[in-house]
């Protein structure tokens, strides 16, 4: 089964991953973490691939290299954003 894979995504979760481990971010729960994912991907362009099974098939795009700085800076933004206005109760980060 051909699968389309975005690398923005693939990007973007590692990089956050990182930051949180790094700098830390308030509430680390699921929806948090796909709030900010979210927020970050829809201000960068997606960068699709054809994958099979998880194996990407086509290398156009793979070269292109990520602006790192560019997803690093949409991550504090969302990060901030996301904790000033969560999806669930601030009392339940606690
Ligand atoms: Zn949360």
């Amino acid at each position: 089964m051909y699968e389309l894979k975005n690398y923005s995504e693939t990007a973007v979760r590692n990089m956050l991953q990182d930051y949180i481990k790094h700098t830390g971010i308030p509430c680390t729960c699921d929806l948090c973490q796909a709030d900010i994912t979210a927020l970050v991907l829809n201000r960068l362009p997606a960068k699709y691939a054809v994958s099979l099974r998880g194996q990407i098939l086509t290398h156009w795009e793979s070269q292109s290299v990520i602006d790192q700085t560019r997803i690093l800076s949409e991550i504090v933004r969302a990060t901030q954003l996301v904790a000033a206005y969560p999806s669930h109760p601030k009392e339940e980060t606690n």
